[in-house]
């Protein structure tokens, strides 16, 4: 269920030791029994990254993240598992844009997109170079996102396990829960009606230890972040949905996390 780039543990975690990390980049799928079939982002999808007329832009990422493929958690892989293509997938939520999440896009024809309405609009006023450097390429939005896409900010609101967020599906199942800090609109989605609430908090921080120890994050990995302190808060507030008997897992820790395919 996902691909894995090499990184130094200091990257994502300061003060722990300086040893090489396998992080994995988790996506997610599973069925709504009124919507059908629904991704949580797509990962890395390195077909779309290695597309002959990407720009140079994403060459360099590709190459300095060193993505490399691991076919067995690739969602065509997945999904055909299940007897199923990108075509039957009817939703893909876009938690937010940075292209380890949204490589895929294009490939999801028939899909509709769940995101933030701020964040694609400041995804779309910003020159090619401010996305860059903020981990988003433009290229890997579909010319029509907008218009096959839900914002959360319209979503009516919920509450549950102490959270509030958009109920995406109007049944109180699964919420979007904002997590502002890692990059703009960032969210969360709190699946409610598991034995034990589960947020798939994403991209709060890389690595559990970090959410649960408090640790600030380091450098370069916070030189992305969309708004440090923010995220501070954010990730406050998980360790209080965890204090109260919440299962949390995010996309990157190399660690088995609840929920977790087999792949
Ligand atoms: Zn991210």
């Amino acid at each position: 269920m996902c691909n894995k780039a090499p990184a130094n543990r200091r990257l994502v975690q300061t003060g722990a030791p300086r040893e090489k990390l396998r992080l994995p980049v988790r996506w997610g799928l599973f069925e709504h029994p009124n919507v059908g079939w629904v991704m949580i982002d797509t990962g890395y999808m390195p077909a779309a990254l290695s597309a002959p007329d990407r720009s140079l832009g994403l060459r360099i990422y590709s190459v300095a993240l060193r993505a490399q493929s691991h076919e067995a958690g690739q969602p065509e892989v997945i999904l055909a598992r299940l007897g199923l293509g990108v075509a039957d997938v009817a939703m893909v939520i876009v938690t937010h844009f940075h292209a380890d999440h949204v490589a895929g896009l294009h490939s999801f024809v028939n899909a509709r997109f769940v995101a933030s309405g701020a964040a694609i609009a400041a995804v779309q006023a910003r020159s090619y170079l401010g996305n860059m450097k903020r981990g988003v390429f433009g290229e890997l939005v579909p010319a029509d996102f907008k218009a096959r896409m839900v914002a959360i900010e319209d979503l009516a609101q919920a509450e549950a396990a102490g959270l509030q967020g958009g109920d995406i599906f109007g049944d109180g199942t699964v919420l979007a829960i904002p997590l502002a800090g890692h990059a703009e609109g960032h969210f969360g989605l709190l699946f409610s009606d598991q034995p034990r609430p589960f947020l798939y908090g994403v991209d709060p921080q890389w690595l559990m230890a970090a959410v649960t120890q408090n640790a600030p994050l380091g450098y370069p990995a916070r030189l992305i972040f969309d708004d440090y302190a923010a995220g501070l808060v954010s990730v406050a507030r998980l360790r209080d949905f965890m204090a109260q008997g919440g299962d949390l897992a995010l996309c990157h820790d190399p660690a088995k996390m609840p929920y977790d395919g087999d792949a």
